[in-house]
């Protein structure tokens, strides 16, 4: 299942739409194995950061986000066409105009529970060129001046997507030995010149530059290529990830998806600055803020599964917090609770939001509307319809709720 074809005008099967650039893959192919393939054809496509992921599996068929999806949408609304083996045991093709249900679900609706996906094609997109990428490490002396920061950085988000920025900030991380009052940004601005990039962030630059509380390095330099901002970013300044430290470590996660309207009021901003020190203060973890919605994301070309929260959304704040080889199981539960705690307090800042089911809390409260919002109901009638028996099951996946916490007997015979 490593096999990949591309095709110049793809056309889904039975459909009458105009063609497009894609690639079908199959269900063994990883990120890094398709990002090589697909830059040698000189194109991008949505794919995961992290190189060992699916191409096929759990990260399209849930949402799959990228600092591309501004540009070009979530992976999700990248997928022009499934071939999937059903609960029955038949072989179909899943794609707008056949199995139309299935091809709804299965983008956005979670890996493990529709069927087992054989192959996914990928629409491809024109090379992203000329890439401002800005990369920066501001310092606060104390806990004001970083919620200032954090508030100052933070507002100007909205003008920053309306500019097509998107990328990732981090506060707090261990392995990068960043301390708890340390803001890294690492933003890139596709098919824009370095000059437009910076008067962009000139606002804030001049700002922290005239805070005397506060110490900023930092630059915004031109990448010719995505494939560029891959091999820096990604793959520490290799062209490809094969020998990076693709080694697993042992974190629990929690996760939120922060509207776009709560940046409508400077009061609610601050109240998630305050929210994020607060985290940081009360617990031994690390926030990744992945600037991966808005754009595209909030406008994709055809509806489907996908978390309705995710449109309305211009960030997913990520807590994490890990523990040592041979911590003791209660250590480990330790740090499960402590990171449900932390997301109770971006919870409780965005009613009505929810978080992306592939980078959540394990033990998520209120899981069904947190991940799948809106469309749950739809999604669990497409459930029973397309595996009436429950044959695939995965914990948090829709339909779930049927069976007990070990997914082994139907909850009715409890
Ligand atoms: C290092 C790292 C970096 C990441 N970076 C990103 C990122 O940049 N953006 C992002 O959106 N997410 C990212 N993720 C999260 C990622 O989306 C999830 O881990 C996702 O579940 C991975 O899917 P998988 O198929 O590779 O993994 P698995 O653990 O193999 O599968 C996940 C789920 O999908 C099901 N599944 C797998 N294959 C199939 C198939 N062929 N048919 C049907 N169901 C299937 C499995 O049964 C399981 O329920 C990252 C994860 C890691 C570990």
């Amino acid at each position: 299942m490593k096999n990949m074809s591309f095709h110049d005008d793809f056309v889904a099967k039975r459909c009458s739409v105009s063609p497009v650039s894609a690639v079908t893959v199959g269900a063994g192919v990883q990120w890094e194995e398709l990002y090589q393939a697909v830059f040698k054809q000189g194109k991008v496509i949505v794919g995961a950061g992290g190189v060992t992921v699916g191409a096929a599996g759990g990260y399209p068929q849930a949402a799959g986000h990228s600092p591309i999806s501004p540009a070009f949408g979530l992976a999700a609304d990248n997928v022009l066409e499934y071939e999937v083996v059903t609960a029955a045991g038949d072989l179909v093709v899943a794609n707008g105009c056949q199995n139309e249900d299935l091809f709804w679900a299965l983008r956005g609706g979670g890996g493990g529970t529709f069927g087992v996906v054989v192959s996914a094609t990928h629409r491809t997109h024109p090379p992203l060129t000329n890439l401002a990428f800005a990369v920066y490490t501001i310092n606060a002396t104390d806990r004001s001046s970083f919620l200032d920061l954090l508030t100052n950085f933070a507002v100007i988000h909205p003008s920053l997507s309306e500019a097509g920025w998107s990328g990732y900030f981090l506060l707090s991380s261990q392995s990068l030995q960043l301390s708890r009052q340390t803001l890294l940004v690492l933003y890139i601005l596709p098919n824009k010149d370095v000059s437009f990039a910076k008067s962009t962030l000139a606002p804030f630059l001049d700002y922290v530059e005239k805070h005397p509380k506060l110490q900023g390095n930092g630059s915004v330099v031109s990448l010719s290529s995505f494939q560029e901002y891959y091999s820096q970013f990604l793959c520490g300044g290799q062209n490809s990830c094969v020998n990076s430290n693709n080694s697993a470590i042992s974190a629990a996660l929690s996760s939120r998806l922060i509207p776009k309207s709560l940046f409508d009021s400077r009061k609610s901003v601050e109240q998630l600055s305050d929210a994020l020190i607060s985290i940081l203060e009360r617990y031994p973890a690390s926030i990744l803020g992945a600037f991966v919605a808005g754009g595209a994301v909030a406008r994709p070309r055809e509806e489907n599964a996908v978390n309705p929260a995710w449109r309305r959304a211009l960030l997913l704040a990520i807590i994490s917090s890990g523990w040592s080889d041979g911590a003791s199981l209660e250590e480990q539960r330790e740090v499960a609770r402590n990171v449900s705690a932390a997301n109770k307090l971006l919870i409780d800042l965005t009613p009505g939001s929810g978080t992306y089911i592939n980078e959540a809390d394990f033990n998520e409260p209120d899981w069904q509307q947190s991940f799948f919002g809106e469309h749950y109901p739809r999604l669990q009638a497409i459930k029973s319809k397309v595996d009436p028996s429950g044959l695939f099951r995965c914990h948090h996946c829709v339909g779930s709720e049927k069976w007990s916490d070990d997914l082994n007997c139907p909850r009715s015979s409890e």
